[in-house]
């Protein structure tokens, strides 16, 4: 079955996911940057983030531009990988599953890798600052990822975000935070763990209900005096919902707790409650999950604008992926304020398309628009290996409103063979195949 075959939908139901994502965005002013005056014969390529769409968009790029000179710059010196990474808490994968090398993927495909932080731009001069010296570019690609957004919980409580941060990492943002959170499971002996579900368009939508899946699977199995209170800031599961409806009630009852309209308004970490508009819940550990942001350097650059989902996102033309206002900027992967779902194969995607879109510049050409593909494959359960599906592509209407468009489901977890096919895995093995060996 091809990509186009796969995304035919079987929903009739089109999810319109918002309407105002262009209709935020502020009017172009005069593009800011001065090009070298002749064209170059190699043009310079910087890709900032070295995360699914950056990896994706250094290596198409080079490809479809061979002449082109491609430089990844990425603060991290190895990648780890947020997908699997449910599954890697229970041990179902190692962490080499999850962890490559930047050295290995430029080398493999001809670009070149530095290890830095981007710190400012000079788009007047095409200079990218880092903490390694300027860089120049032609075209400067920012693929930074997501922040997370304390504030918007914590009212800007310093001291309260520090806290969380410390003792309740949410574990959203590969790291150190995977690392504590596998250790808190571990440690865990009864009692009630509380995961939560933000508002507005966080990243991997079903992740914390896998999380939540898996949690209390792991529970059931080792036979705990334990549950998982799963406080989810939306009315109902944003994803997948009769999948992770139909494993909450048939497999995990007594072990998970799932209660919709329930974003958490104040923590008292002292009595470990945690209140919502309703009710107040007790806990014995926690991992806290905020809303998400566009990294705080394109705020600091003007380069952010306030959607319907989130109020930081790259202010991003919807069609070419150049930041608005700008010719030869872009920008992909979860920082877009499109309401695309933030997922790893949307921002991999999404990475090639926009490879296209500067090919087609550097060439003088018109480029198409093309909608990036999401493809999310959950765990509901780990013995046996239960997994559901959703794949679609995404449209807009005239407003600038975004819909998914061509949407396939699987949700049968009973009866399906996604798990028995450990399709999960295959896709990540592969997506990593492509991002760093071949
Ligand atoms: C628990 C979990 C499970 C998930 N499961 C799935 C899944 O099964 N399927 C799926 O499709 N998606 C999944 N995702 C979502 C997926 O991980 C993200 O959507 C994806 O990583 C987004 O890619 P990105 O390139 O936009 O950002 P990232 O992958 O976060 O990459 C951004 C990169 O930019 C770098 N960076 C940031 N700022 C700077 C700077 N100033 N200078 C230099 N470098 C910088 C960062 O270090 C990072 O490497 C999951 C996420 C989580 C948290």
């Amino acid at each position: 079955m091809n990509r186009r075959d796969m995304i035919k939908t079987t929903l009739s139901t089109v999810l319109a996911l918002s309407t105002a994502g262009m209709a935020n965005e502020k009017k172009s002013p005069e593009p800011k940057q001065t090009k070298r005056k002749s064209k170059p014969k190699h043009p310079r390529v910087v890709v900032v983030g070295g995360g699914w769409s950056g990896l994706s968009l250094a290596k198409s790029v080079k490809a479809f531009v061979p002449e082109s000179e491609v430089t990844l710059v990425e603060k991290r010196y190895e990648f780890m990988s947020c997908p699997v990474s449910n599954p890697w808490l229970f041990d179902m994968v190692d962490l080499e599953f999850l962890t490559h090398s930047y050295i290995e993927a430029a080398n493999n495909h001809g670009y070149d890798y530095v290890q830095a932080t981007a710190t400012g731009l000079d788009s007047k001069n095409n200079i990218l600052k880092t903490t390694v010296g300027d860089i120049e570019y032609d075209y400067l690609v920012f693929a930074l990822g997501i922040e997370y957004d304390y504030d918007k919980s914590t009212k800007g409580d310093k001291d309260l975000e520090h806290q969380l941060r410390m003792h309740y990492p949410g574990a959203f943002i590969p790291g150190s935070e995977h690392l504590t959170l596998k250790r808190k499971i571990e440690n865990f002996k009864e009692g009630t763990f509380v995961l939560n579900v933000p508002s507005g368009n966080y990243r991997c939508l079903p992740a914390p209900y896998e999380r939540a899946c898996l949690l209390a699977d792991h529970f059931k199995q080792n036979k705990m005096k334990a549950k998982v209170l799963l406080l989810d800031a939306n009315n109902e599961i944003t994803i997948k919902p009769q999948g992770f409806h139909s494993a909450f009630d048939k497999l995990y009852k007594g072990y998970l707790q799932y209660e919709p309209n329930s974003e958490i308004l104040k923590f008292d970490l002292k009595n470990k409650t945690l209140i919502t508009e309703f009710d107040e819940f007790t806990f014995d550990d926690f991992a806290f999950y905020p809303s998400v942001r566009a990294p705080k350097l394109l705020e600091e650059l003007g380069l952010t604008i306030k959607t319907v989902y989130n109020r930081f996102e790259a202010n991003l033309d919807h069609y070419t992926n150049k930041f608005v206002g700008y010719d030869n900027i872009y920008g992909c992967g979860d920082i877009r304020p499109m309401g695309f779902s933030k997922s790893g194969n949307t921002a991999y995607t999404e990475g090639e398309n926009v490879a296209r879109q500067i090919a087609a510049d550097i060439q003088g050409k018109k480029h198409n628009w093309e909608s990036p593909v999401t493809v999310c494959i959950s765990l509901v359960s780990k013995k046996p290996h239960r997994e559901i599906s959703l794949v679609s592509q995404y449209k807009y209407d005239k407003k600038g409103a975004t819909f998914f468009n061509g949407t396939f489901t699987d949700e049968a977890w009973k009866t399906n063979d996604l798990g028995k096919n450990r399709a999960l895995f295959t896709w990540a093995k592969a997506l990593y195949d492509n991002m760093f060996y071949i």
